[in-house]
């Protein structure tokens, strides 16, 4: 099996364990959040997996030329590995939050690895000379009750996404920018990657979607500004 259909293979086990996982959780009174409705002219864009030297220094440049602020949700590993992209992020005026350090899925995990994945970051994100915002993304969406615990006890949001690109696909930008259009209404927030295996289209849907949105009357914003009440 070659490399794209061991990852579309991946996301797809990953999407399938989060539907089911979904329904084991109640998210009523918890912190998790993927959108707010209330927020009928505002959007935000966000992007898992970064940074990447390349990928992320690519994305920020489209971002800079529309005059639009995102959310980063970082890998502390890649921060570690990669900390001038990441001052790249801070410098854009971008919101970064958390991914945990190595990807690693938040589920049937001990409460004090979790809690390390997301330390780790924060601490790797403060030392490269950023800030760090108090969201979680848990990788792919998985995640169990420990995280619910640990956000509810030290103040995390839980922050998933209601429109996803499918830009890990690799189906091309026609497709991005179609699934996102057919999608998207007010209040929504959109799940970009900084890096995707294989070709990646990402940096030319984004150039084509947001002076779309824009046009729709929409304001694009970061995490925290859609979920502030
Ligand atoms: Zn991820």
């Amino acid at each position: 099996m070659n490399c794209v259909k061991k990852i579309i293979k991946i996301l797809v086990i990953c999407l399938s364990v989060l539907i089911i996982s979904g329904t084991n959780i109640s998210y009523a009174d918890k912190p998790v959040y993927n959108s707010n409705k209330n927020m009928k002219e505002k959007i935000a864009i966000t992007f898992d997996d970064g940074p990447h030297p390349v990928r992320t220094s690519k994305l920020l440049e489209i971002l800079q030329k529309h005059d639009v602020k995102a959310t980063f949700f970082v890998i502390g590993e890649n921060v570690k590995n990669y900390p001038k992209t990441l001052l790249k992020i801070v410098e854009g005026g971008h919101e970064i939050a958390n991914h945990t350090y190595t990807h690693k899925i938040l589920k049937n995990s001990s409460y004090i690895s979790l809690k390390k994945e997301i330390i780790d970051t924060e601490n790797v994100v403060k030392d490269c000379g950023g800030k760090i915002k108090k969201m979680i993304r848990p990788p792919c969406g998985i995640f169990d009750y420990n995280l619910l615990k640990l956000a509810n006890k030290d103040g995390y949001k839980i922050v998933l996404w209601n429109i996803d690109t499918h830009d890990w696909a690799n189906e091309g930008t026609d497709k991005i920018v179609t699934n996102i259009l057919n999608n998207v209404s007010g209040g929504d927030i959109i799940l970009f990657h900084d890096y995707t295996s294989g070709e990646n289209h990402t940096k030319e849907a984004l150039d084509r979607i947001i002076p779309i949105l824009k046009e729709k009357g929409y304001d694009l914003v970061t995490v925290s500004q859609l979920l502030q009440e």
